[in-house]
């Protein structure tokens, strides 16, 4: 099968890269590289299979005939990271929504499975925890900014389901929760990498409020997991999916955990919200995942916990480790288990599915 990966040199679209290749798939990465990084690629760039196209989201003759030679989409690429949106209002919307309504546009022309990439921000405040896919989205006013990617992507997602509702084009929606991991840049805000820089550094970790606000973190290749399970799985389409780990952690206590694994000598320094996001910024004091509807369609299961997380985040960070990490070696006996597709200890079967 040949994929298009729209933000394929991306955090997260590149190990999907990965394991698309790992199981045979041909993958054609398309990024501008605003965000997105060679390095995060460099090691797949030796795979026959693999391609990457710089080229922005918006272009839609580009996209156009990247989507016909494709059998199907996952659609990664947005403006992410809250230093980011808050920075850049204009660009995290024109990007977010303009990116779908190509990809869309020219998926509906073609036909093609699309996997749309939302996210736990469309929950907002909702103070109905642990957040379902059919609960009401409680999102803050315009004036801050922040919101603003939340009512982004949100329309992404109104947006697919539209598309599948009136011109039956297969779309699936997924909410990603705080996916960590190697290669997930500090740039832009997300609080393990920075941490653990800043621990291996020996500078003050920099808990943003009292620290008391929770998220649940989830591992990368658990989404790489799940978003493979569920473009296999037909019953998916014109559905929306969170994928998360329900385990929650506030973020002092993530802070105390970094300390200990580095063995740093780094403090905790407290400083507030509008010290470094300026006026009118909230966040959410809690996010945790309701991940049922996931394991009930497609045997989803986290397999990796903060602590195995963290280890292999410091190990990405600490000069002198290898970059390269193997993230699918413990989704092999799992998907044996619940695909029984694995051939023993083969990351490449593990992900393997019926073609669409
Ligand atoms: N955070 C922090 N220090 C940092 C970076 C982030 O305390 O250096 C906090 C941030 O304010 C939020 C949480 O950690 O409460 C998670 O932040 P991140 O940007 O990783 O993801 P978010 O859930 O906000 O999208």
């Amino acid at each position: 099968m040949r994929v298009l990966v729209t933000g394929g040199a991306g955090f997260i679209g590149s190990h999907l890269a990965e394991a698309l290749l790992l199981r045979g798939d041909e993958v054609v990465a398309l990024d501008d590289l605003s965000t997105g990084r060679l390095e995060n690629i460099a090691h797949l760039t030796a795979w026959p299979r693999f391609s990457l196209t710089v080229g922005s989201v918006t272009n839609e003759p580009l996209v156009a005939s990247l989507v016909d030679q494709a059998d199907m989409v996952f659609h990664l690429a947005a403006a992410v990271g809250v230093r980011l949106v808050v920075n850049a209002p204009v660009h995290t919307i024109e990007t977010n929504v303009h990116g779908t309504e190509t990809v869309l546009r020219q998926a509906a022309r073609a036909k093609k499975l699309v996997v749309v990439a939302s996210t736990s921000e469309v929950y907002g405040k909702s103070a109905v925890f642990p957040f379902r896919e059919d609960a009401d989205l409680v999102l803050g006013p315009p004036t801050k900014t922040r919101w603003g990617y939340a009512a982004s992507k949100l329309l992404d997602e109104f947006l697919a389901l539209g598309y599948w509702q009136e011109r039956q084009v297969p779309v699936i929606v997924v909410r990603f929760f705080n996916t960590v991991g190697p290669r997930q840049s500090e740039r832009y805000g997300m609080v393990i990498p920075n941490f653990v820089r800043q621990a291996l550094a020996g500078k003050p970790l920099t808990v943003h409020g009292n620290g008391a606000q929770t998220r649940s973190f989830t591992w990368v290749g658990d989404v790489v997991w799940a978003l493979l399970a569920l473009a296999a799985e037909p019953r998916s389409v014109g559905q929306v999916f969170n994928i998360g780990n329900g385990a929650e952690t506030s973020i002092r206590e993530l802070a105390d955990m970094i300390v200990a694994m580095t063995g740093s000598d780094s403090d905790i320094r407290f400083t507030s919200y509008h010290e470094v996001f300026g006026p009118n910024f909230e966040d959410m004091s809690r996010r945790v995942p309701d991940i049922s509807k996931i394991r009930q369609l497609v045997g989803y299961e986290p397999q990796v916990h903060l602590e195995q997380i963290l280890e292999r985040v410091i190990d990405y960070w600490t000069p002198e480790m290898p970059a390269g990490i193997t993230i699918n070696a413990e989704h092999a006996e799992f998907a044996e288990k619940t695909l029984g597709k694995a051939s023993a200890g083969s990351a490449v079967s593990a992900f393997e599915r019926p073609s669409l």
